[in-house]
């Protein structure tokens, strides 16, 4: 590891003595702790004068890599621009002191806020209502299987315990399944990546609950058979469920309630501009069509006929899933987004997902092996470099990235190739921005073909070169201790 000052522990720039605090006198009387709760040895704090610890964490921070500090085509992950309205909202004062104890008639402004963000939802993806409250996109997931086997339920329809999801599915449709309690269901893509209609049909029975499907899907191919596969999906008496996470390239063209799917979610840390990475927070929203909403979660925010807003229960929940209406900030910085950009705005940025996608495709498609042909929505993925002779992997070109500054597309996933590369620039990329990331990939394949141990040995200019993935999986190393054994 090359241990430069930046990647410096605070215990390691300690100095005996230094400090960069004073403390107020104490006035108070002296109280003796009982014995056996006292340490026995000293407390282990670094000290260091302020300077240091301003400079320490502020180098920390410029270690980091966001959106904020670079371009970050993260297949799957949305990973745009978030304006920085979206945070001024969030962080109004008379928002973060929020309670939730707060009496309904004290809090109207943010109840307001969660209901119209619920009805443009509902606008957008074509459903009747929507709640908030999930945080994640697979926690919408599990909330949109558990609203399904609530309808099942309540029909005394016991027995539907499947749930097809397909095989390019993200990993999260059939963990979601599996911790609602359901048993997962493989159907197969075709050569194009979508999904085999006729691969479907037999597998469609009095014993399904749902079909999961993402459109466009994690291929980035939009699923034209949809209909079809609607139609015989409820003439099994299963419903439809759409993954909405890669909602982006569909915003203002397409409505999954259109196209006939009964349940969705929506990554509102995706599609809608909160920055995510690293785990949170988000929110994963879940839309039902007319007919689902007493399923929805408790509690929910209705618009009383005085126009007031209030927060109720509804009897038919499934119950609670999370601490009250789930992540605030999230929504505020969701619907402050909606209302910026507006109709036509929306309508923009989906567009110009697609368009930015396709360009960075077809400027790399000669040098990149392209499985899948043709017009994509918001990402694509490649298999690799073209020339498979120079034994240089995907890994390697990923890793190469990061010597650019860079962030690394998503590699290995989907799993349907074994060399995948899934690119996904965004909308908020402009033209200069992508030229120089497909003059910077163009010359990574010419690297791989000309020297290709410089890509294999990359990156060459990051603080950790070439961590063993399985070991830092194992055994990370998270104490000081660990760090000075190395
Ligand atoms: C990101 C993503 C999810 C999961 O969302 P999380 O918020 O990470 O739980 C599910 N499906 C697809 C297609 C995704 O891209």
């Amino acid at each position: 590891m090359n241990r430069d000052f930046y990647s410096k522990l605070v215990f390691e720039l300690s100095q005996p003595g230094r400090k960069g605090y004073k403390l107020p006198d104490n006035h108070l009387p002296e109280v003796k702790l009982p014995e056996n709760l006292r340490r026995t040895s000293e407390l282990s704090l670094p000290e260091v004068d302020e300077p240091s610890v301003v400079r320490h964490y502020n180098n920390m921070s410029t270690n980091n890599f966001g959106v904020d500090t670079g371009f970050y085509p993260l297949g799957s992950c949305t990973m745009k621009y978030n304006p920085k309205i979206n945070e001024e909202i969030a962080a109004h004062p008379s928002f973060v002191s929020l309670h939730p104890a707060t009496p309904d008639k004290a809090v109207q402004g943010a109840l307001e806020l969660y209901y119209t963000l619920q009805c443009a939802l509902s606008e957008i993806g074509g459903m009747a209502e929507f709640t908030l409250n999930p945080y994640a996109g697979a926690h919408g997931e599990l909330t949109g299987l558990l609203v399904i086997r609530a309808y099942h339920n309540s029909r005394g329809d016991v027995k539907r315990t499947k749930v097809i999801v397909p095989d390019s599915a993200h990993g999260t449709n059939p963990a979601s399944a599996a911790v609602a309690g359901l048993e997962i269901i493989e159907v197969k893509s075709r050569p194009d990546g979508t999904v085999d209609v006729e691969d479907l049909k037999p597998l469609l029975d009095d014993t399904v609950a749902a079909v999961m499907m993402t459109n466009p899907n994690t291929l980035g191919i939009f699923e034209k058979n949809i209909p079809e596969i609607a139609s015989l999906v409820h003439a099994a008496g299963a419903l439809l469920y759409y993954d909405g996470a890669n909602l982006n390239p569909m915003l203002g063209m397409a409505r999954p309630g259109d196209m006939g799917f009964d349940v969705m979610h929506i990554n509102l840390h995706k599609t809608f501009s909160t920055p995510h990475g690293g785990g949170g927070p988000g929110a994963g929203p879940v839309g039902v069509r007319a007919g689902l909403e007493q399923f929805l979660p408790n509690p929910r925010v209705v618009k009383n006929q005085d126009g007031s807003f209030s927060v109720v229960t509804d009897g038919k929940s499934l119950g609670s899933i999370s601490a009250h209406l789930g992540n605030f900030a999230v929504e505020a910085r969701a619907l402050s987004y909606i209302l910026s950009l507006g109709r036509q705005g929306l309508k923009e940025a989906g567009k110009l997902a697609t368009l930015n996608a396709n360009y960075v495709k077809e400027s790399l498609k000669d040098v990149y092996c392209l499985p899948i042909e043709g017009v994509c929505k918001h990402e694509f993925v490649f298999d690799g470099l073209a020339d498979k002779s120079t034994g240089v992997t995907t890994l390697n070109v990923a890793k190469r990235l990061l010597d650019h500054g860079y962030h690394a597309p998503t590699i290995y996933f989907p799993l349907l190739f074994h060399e995948s590369l899934m690119i996904e620039p965004t909308e908020t990329e402009s033209l200069q921005t992508l030229d120089e990331f497909i003059a910077v990939m163009r010359d990574i394949a010419r690297e791989a073909t000309e020297t290709p141990d410089v890509v294999k040995n990359a990156p060459l200019n990051t603080p950790i070169s070439h961590p063993d993935d399985t070991e830092a999986a194992l055994h990370p190393i998270v104490n000081y201790t660990e760090l000075t054994e190395l």
